[in-house]
């Protein structure tokens, strides 16, 4: 049965090109499959350019200009000398590493006057996806049809290894498979990872953030959102570590940029590597997300942050060293509130379960369907039901170790030494060199504050344990009296995991015998309690779960598409290039309210206040906005466009993305979505989900005009009429 699903999902999936309503623009397309499923709707929108120069194999195509920016955004070549735009928030912990109250780039901006001035970023990686190859028949061939779960897992992992190596064997590309459509397709990626990138420019960010926490998911949009950065190569044009030896590189394809800029229901195209939605899950999936995920990961956050808040607040310091964390943590619970806004205002719970009574019906009605799916629904709920706990515990978990006071992931790092130390097979050589290369990572303390993270910890233990009871009789409080607020001053006053000096101290004269001192130490003990009841009891339970939820995951995906087939079905987003289309257009948010789809800097000096930090503007741009010296970057009426926004559907890792016009010109850089929007990554609404996307003018003058960076415009190759 699960071979004639595999064999069948295919044909479906070809089918859905020809019912694709042409207004339609959900859907994140697979690059190397447009051109059979959507390029006549993106022809019929206005699209210009073929499926082949957008993606292409044997040919430079646009694809070779889309570079997955370290594993989370997107970012786009602009030039032949490798530089590469992305957003400011994506370059933003960049940016803040480079940063120190004597050289604040975060505040001031930075812009290197010439290759020399470049900055060097270890660990970063720019990837550009060389091909995209379906291999869903070679992965399954020799699955029997009666397969376990179990063993078609095996299956898959066998093969996916056997054709990664096979696909990278003798060339300095890597690869991976990623399944699609839950399991029911399996494409090849092969890739060029360039490890050389170099920060090239950053507006301060007054302008890159501006708006700041109030505005981030909102429209209308003020927000310059951008950073340029440079990949650079060996002399062969091919990846290498960082070393002055190398040279820009030199890419396949660079975008030309537009400079006409766009109109109400202009054809927009967005390119980029959405990284997850969940547009398939149930009416009781979104319901558990309304009601308990969200209200938790809300309550953590809300937590936490009142308390970073306060503290960047009061001292310059903590704002750089709190900078890249502050907005992690807020993005997404701005985003969930958004959300679950969305999602209850437009009725999801009710949708998805009139789609699965349609489903059911449907169903009951065939014989053969009924035999096939007819208890499907039922047993994806009851598996709901057993998982739910597990799903809180391990969103608390990564609520507080994860997303919560840093003391615990860092201590919790040092049981490798403790294992280490105890085991005698280990030689001592082993545990020094841990011990040096730990001792030359202790710039972590650079953005460390001790008391801010005691305060998390004390803002958030309550809700921690309140939601996992079997976990609050574990912690070893001194004795009944002691109060929760008590016992993590305790841990703070004992450890010496919170301070740079105790902690070199201890590394640099460590003895073997000395994992003793770490085991008795109170926040890494507290830590391992904590890690040890997730990774040892709660994702050991999950984990007996996923055989059945892949496979119900997997049926109900096709069941859909064969059942409901005049749907439009396009697989989750799961971090890989996708390609979606829309169009320039506003939106009422609500009863009367009616959005314009562009915004301008008339806006943006609107909007500023000098009480507020969150909006306080550089003399600078306010200057140039009272000359109106906005040179070819003015639209047609003399004024300076900053955002507009587009029917598109995007999501997180979509931020960065280049995107185009109906003639594959750069004209913007995607960066957000509308606060009405979050909740597209559940269920996309088509009259009011938008994307939001910086202006290419707007980020060409603020180089150019603004900064100075002149050089850096001249490198594009620049496009009018
Ligand atoms: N601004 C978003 C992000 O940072 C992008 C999006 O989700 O649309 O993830």
């Amino acid at each position: 049965m699960k071979m004639k699903i595999v064999g069948s999902i295919l044909s479906l999936i070809a089918i859905f090109s020809t019912t694709t309503p042409i207004s339609a623009t959900e859907g994140m397309w697979i690059p190397s499959m447009i051109k059979s499923l959507v390029s006549d709707d993106m022809a019929a929108m206005g699209m210009k350019i073929s499926a082949e120069e957008l993606y292409a194999i044997n040919q430079s195509s646009v694809k070779d200009a889309v570079v997955h920016f370290n594993g989370g955004c997107t970012s786009v070549l602009v030039s032949d000398k490798g530089l590469l735009l992305t957003n400011h928030h994506c370059g933003y912990s960049r940016i803040q590493a480079h940063s120190s109250l004597e050289n604040n780039y975060l505040k001031d901006g930075f812009w290197a006057a010439n290759h020399d001035a470049e900055l060097e970023n270890p660990d970063m990686t720019a990837t550009i996806i060389k091909e995209i190859r379906d291999v869903t028949s070679e992965i399954l061939k020799d699955l029997p049809a009666d397969a376990t779960e179990v063993e078609r897992a095996a299956m898959i992992k066998t093969q996916t290894e056997k054709i990664v190596a096979e696909a990278t064997e003798g060339s300095h590309y890597s690869a991976y498979i990623r399944p699609f459509y839950y399991g029911n397709q399996f494409l090849l990626f092969i890739n060029e990872e360039y490890k050389d990138i170099r920060l090239v420019g950053a507006p301060p960010s007054s302008i890159g953030k501006y708006g700041f926490d109030t505005d981030n998911w909102v429209w209308p949009r003020h927000t310059g959102d951008f950073s340029v950065f440079r990949i650079y190569a060996d002399k062969d044009n091919k990846p290498a570590e960082y070393s002055e030896d190398n040279v820009p590189f030199k890419p396949n394809y660079h975008l030309p940029v537009s400079l006409d800029g766009v109109d109400e229901n202009d054809f927009t195209l967005v390119y980029g590597f959405p990284g997850r939605t969940e547009n398939y899950i149930t009416g009781n999936n979104v319901e558990e997300v309304l009601e308990v995920i969200n209200p938790l990961r809300l309550a953590m956050r809300e937590a936490s942050l009142g308390v970073i808040d306060k503290g960047m607040a009061g001292s310059e310091l903590t704002k750089i060293q709190y900078a890249a964390k502050q907005s992690r943590i807020s993005n997404a619970y701005k985003k969930w509130i958004g959300q679950s806004k969305g999602l209850i205002r437009h009725r999801a719970v009710a949708k998805k379960d009139s789609l699965e009574n349609v489903f059911q019906d449907r169903v009951r009605d065939n014989e053969e369907w009924n035999e096939k799916y007819g208890s499907l629904l039922l047993e994806m709920s009851s598996l709901d039901v057993q998982l739910k706990p597990h799903n809180i515990s391990r969103d608390y978990f990564i609520e507080f170790y994860y997303m919560g006071p840093e003391i615990l992931r860092f201590s919790g790092g040092f049981n490798e030494l403790v294992e280490m130390s105890k085991n005698k097979n280990v030689p001592d050589e082993e545990i020094e060199a841990w011990v040096k290369e730990r001792l030359g990572k202790l710039g972590y303390f650079k953005n460390y504050d001790a008391q801010v993270d005691e305060d998390i910890m004390k803002a958030q233990i309550r809700h921690f344990l309140d939601g996992q009871p079997p976990l609050l009789f574990t912690i070893k409080l001194k004795d009944k009296k002691e109060s929760l607020n008590e016992f993590v001053d305790r841990i703070y006053e004992e450890t010496i995991f919170d301070d740079e000096a105790k902690l070199k101290d201890f590394l640099e004269g460590y003895k073997r015998n000395d994992y003793k001192k770490i085991e008795k130490d109170l926040a890494f003990a507290f830590s391992k309690r904590i890690s040890d009841y997730y990774y040892d009891q709660t994702r050991p339970k999950m984990m007996n779960y996923v055989p059945t939820q892949d496979s119900l995951m997997r049926v109900w995906m096709s069941a859909l598409m064969e059942v409901i087939p005049e749907k439009t079905y396009y697989p989750d987003a799961n971090g890989t290039l996708r390609i979606t289309f829309g169009k320039v257009e506003g939106y009422s948010p609500f009863d009367g309210a009616d959005y314009l789809h562009y915004t301008t800097l008339e806006g943006v000096i609107a909007k500023e206040d000098p009480t507020n930090p969150e909006y306080n503007l550089p003399g600078k741009l306010k200057e140039l906005y009272e000359e109106k010296d906005y040179g070819q970057y003015a639209d047609e009426s003399g004024e300076m466009r900053v955002c507009f926004i587009a029917s598109n559907h995007t999501s997180g890792g979509n931020s960065g993305s280049p995107v185009f016009n109906d003639k594959g010109e750069l004209i913007g850089l995607n960066f957000d979505r509308t606060w009405e929007s979050t909740m597209s990554d559940i269920m996309f609404n088509p009259t009011i989900c938008r994307n939001i996307t910086v202006d290419i003018r707007y980020v060409l003058f603020i180089m150019d005009k603004f900064a100075g960076a002149g050089h850096l415009v001249e490198e594009m190759d620049l496009v009018k009429g």
